[in-house]
């Protein structure tokens, strides 16, 4: 079986650093384009280096466009390796740009696409991630959802053959590298933090980003804490801080401002940390999956369950402090990502006789 996985954000590292060892431990024969969509050192290549991931077989170098032309030249370039490559299958993870760009092409192409991390909603149709979902769970033939959840976001859209709640494979990322990260990361010391003395903090989406008032809240309110906080900061992020003169919350001394860090070093700020302030998708399932309080600064988020039980909080900037200090610890936990053992439920679906796809 030939498998060609269309990636190039960092969460998709990180979900293919499981999902790829998978395949290969498998037999399947695996291509792996990025589309460069992330490309540097802090947001790329470090995932390659410290993850087993195997480095691509074609890197597009596409980056830094609007979203038409971003979407629109990936799909250009995916169609020649596809038309080339002939897979059996087109892996895709996710909703980025990479991930609609790849389905778009595989469908026009009648290759069959599995889509991992399916049948997410935030029900918000201005985040741009969620126009991405939809269509690609709507193209996909294999939808490997990681919750119940999911799995019923999918039904009432019409969506109930080809659907495998197979769990989160970022719960097996976690299992696979935690032991990793304690015994090579040098995160706490190079910082000097004492575990619990800390909050950690990350802040990417532009509807936090791209309003010079609603960053500056956010900044203004990480400073208000009570105890530092370590702000691994997006490029994007960076970006709009100095395009919007925000650069002087910085230097303040309760932010440690510091670049993208590794995904092992990462694993260390969130077990260590008091809580996390977060607009990312997969940090506030790793802030869960770790028993650490979250603060998720949106309206809404497609990872309700962790609403649901009680350990994430939607806040607003100006309710941060508030909301950390009223926070009460939910007395259970549930296991809402499953066990460590998604990887190779999907490549027992993806090599059982008869797969139950979408028609
Ligand atoms: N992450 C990382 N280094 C960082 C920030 C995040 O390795 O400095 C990891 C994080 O642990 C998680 C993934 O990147 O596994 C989340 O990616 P991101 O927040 O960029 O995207 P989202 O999940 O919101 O799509």
């Amino acid at each position: 079986m030939k498998i060609t996985t269309i990636l190039g954000a960092r969460p998709q590292f990180v979900k293919a650093s499981v999902v790829s060892n998978a395949f290969k431990n498998s037999g399947i024969k695996e291509t792996i384009i990025h589309t460069g969509q992330h490309f540097d050192a802090q947001m790329s290549d470090i995932f390659f280096q410290d993850l087993n991931l195997p480095q691509p077989n074609h890197h597009l170098n596409i980056h830094s466009l609007n979203h038409g032309a971003m979407t629109g030249r990936m799909m250009e370039q995916i169609e020649s390796l596809l038309l080339e490559d002939k897979p059996d299958w087109v892996c895709v993870y996710g909703d980025t740009n990479s991930t609609i760009a790849g389905a778009l092409v595989a469908a026009k192409l009648n290759i069959p696409i599995m889509h991992i991390e399916a049948g997410l909603r935030s029900y918000n149709r201005e985040m741009p991630e969620e126009i991405n979902r939809v269509v690609t769970d709507h193209l996909a033939k294999l939808l490997l959802a990681p919750t119940q959840l999911a799995v019923e976001c999918l039904k009432k859209e019409g969506i109930y053959t080809g659907v495998h709640c197979v769990g989160d494979v970022m719960m097996d990322a976690i299992l696979t590298f935690n032991n990793r990260a304690r015994e090579t990361s040098d995160i706490l010391n190079k910082y000097k933090l004492c575990p619990q003395s800390f909050y950690l903090a990350t802040i990417h989406r532009p509807s936090n980003t791209d309003n010079c008032q609603r960053l500056s809240a956010i900044l203004e309110n990480l400073t208000k804490l009570n105890l530092p906080v370590v702000f691994p900061i997006h490029p994007r992020a960076q970006a709009k801080i100095e395009q919007h003169s925000l650069s002087h919350y910085l230097s303040n001394h309760k932010i440690i401002a510091i670049p993208p860090v590794s995904y092992l070093d990462m694993l260390m700020l969130e077990s260590n940390c008091c809580a996390i302030v977060t607009d990312s998708g997969g940090v506030q399932k790793e802030a869960y999956i770790f028993q650490r309080p979250c603060f998720t600064l949106r309206n809404e988020t497609e990872w309700k369950e962790t609403l649901d039980v009680g350990w994430n909080h939607l806040v607003q900037p100006e309710n941060l402090s508030d909301a950390i200090i009223n926070f009460t610890q939910p007395s259970q936990s549930p296991a809402l990502y499953g066990n460590g053992n998604a990887c190779k439920k999907i490549v027992e679906i993806l090599t059982s006789k008869k797969i139950n796809v979408k028609e």
